[in-house]
C-alpha cells in the first residue's frame, strides 16, 4: 500500500552514512516531535539532491552545519526512487518531495514531502555535499577511488596497486 506523508517545519532534517567509504549506505532522516522518518537512497541521490538545492536557494549557506546525531535504531520506510524540489520565493520555503522507488511501474509508489525553511534546506545541502565527498580517496591518475586495499590503477597497465607502503 503506498502511503502518503506530509512533515511540514521538521525540527531535523539530516544526511547520515552507515557502513566504511566505499561500502556506505545513505539515508535521508527527517524528524518532527516524537515522529521520525528515514529513507534509504542513493549517494548520487544525495549529490544531486544537495546540488539542486544550491541551485535554487538564494544564498547559500556557508555557515558551519550542525552536528545532527543519526538515529540509532531504525528501519528505513523505504527507497527513495525520484526526488522534486521547489522553491517558493513567497514564504522562502523549500519543498522535497521524496517518490519510493517501485520495481512494479503498475505499483503506486509512496510519497514523503518535507517543507522547511530556506535556512534548513541550506544546511541539508551543505551536509549532503560533506558527506558525498567523505568517500574514499580518489586515484590522482585515474580519477578512480582508492578501496582499502588499494588500487589496481587503468592509468598503470591495471597492474600495480597505486597506493604502496613507503
Ligand atoms: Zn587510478
Amino acid at each position: 500500500m503506498a502511503d502518503y506523508h506530509q512533515i511540514y517545519d521538521p525540527d531535523d532534517v539530516l544526511f547520515f552514512t552507515v557502513g566504511k567509504p566505499g561500502k556506505r549506505t545513505f539515508y535521508f532522516g527527517v524528524d518532527k516531535d516524537s515522529q521520525q522518518i528515514v529513507l534509504k537512497m542513493e549517494k548520487q541521490q544525495v549529490g544531486a539532491l544537495s546540488d539542486s538545492l544550491r541551485k535554487i536557494l538564494p544564498q547559500f549557506s556557508t555557515q558551519s552545519i550542525k552536528q545532527y546525531e543519526p538515529p540509532k535504531d531504525f528501519e528505513p520506510l523505504w527507497t527513495v526512487g525520484t526526488i522534486g524540489v521547489k522553491y517558493d520565493t513567497a514564504t522562502n520555503s523549500v519543498i522535497i518531495i521524496f517518490q519510493q522507488l517501485t520495481e512494479d511501474p503498475e505499483q503506486e509508489s509512496s510519497v514523503l514531502e518535507v517543507i522547511m525553511d530556506s535556512e534548513q534546506a541550506a544546511q541539508l545541502a551543505k551536509l549532503g555535499v560533506e558527506l558525498v565527498e567523505q568517500g574514499r580517496p580518489i586515484c590522482i591518475y585515474c580519477g578512480g577511488p582508492i578501496d582499502e586495499q588499494g588500487h589496481i590503477c587503468p592509468r598503470s597497465n591495471g597492474h600495480r596497486p597505486v597506493v604502496d607502503d613507503t
